[in-house]
């Protein structure tokens, strides 16, 4: 950022307590802190928990998670549901966030979360995807674009779901050291 978005001058720096040096627009006397877009991408599982919904949009074949935009004023975890709702007119329940992380391209910090279906019907999905479909929680991770950060988003879930099973008892080691 160069210049002020509200005045349009050029920007300096300027010390700021606890900060550091932040920039700084003298002709507003605002610290003008960067801007950039946030949204949410979602590991949306189906009622039994064992399927995880990948989709493809835009007219590409690569698979990738549910995402969008949050809205100004909005929650995110309102975001996770209408956006769920919006493209492919599902419910979602236990809405928990997972991690973060920045994504350069389109300056957008990218919160992913997981949620649970109120069902695998995806007969109300609208014309924003082109395709959506269930993938079992062992088959995902090759079936999700590969070096994408959709990729990376649902291996740290699958990762972090294990570690769970562990802690839980070794009965459920088994089953989910099989998933990964
Ligand atoms: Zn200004």
């Amino acid at each position: 950022m160069k210049f002020c978005y509200e005045c349009g001058a050029p920007l300096t720096e300027k010390y700021l307590e606890r900060e550091g040096m932040v920039q700084y627009c003298p002709a507003c006397g605002q610290f003008r802190f960067p801007i950039y877009n946030t949204a949410v991408s979602m590991v949306v599982l189906n009622p039994a928990q064992t399927h995880v919904l990948l989709i493809q949009q835009y007219g590409r074949t690569r698979n990738i998670l549910v995402a969008g935009y949050i809205n100004r004023g909005e929650q995110a975890e309102h975001a996770v549901a209408r956006e769920v709702e919006e493209e492919l007119g599902l419910h979602v329940r236990e809405i928990n966030f997972q991690r973060s992380r920045f994504f350069t391209p389109s300056n957008t910090l990218m919160l992913n979360f997981s949620c649970v279906a109120d069902s695998e019907d995806l007969s109300r999905m609208t014309d924003e995807v082109d395709r959506a479909a269930w993938f079992p929680l062992a088959d995902a991770p090759d079936a999700i674009a590969p070096n994408s950060l959709a990729q990376n988003f649902l291996n740290d879930f699958l990762h972090n779901r294990a570690g769970q099973a562990r802690a839980d008892g070794p009965q459920q080691t088994e089953k989910f050291q099989k998933m990964e």
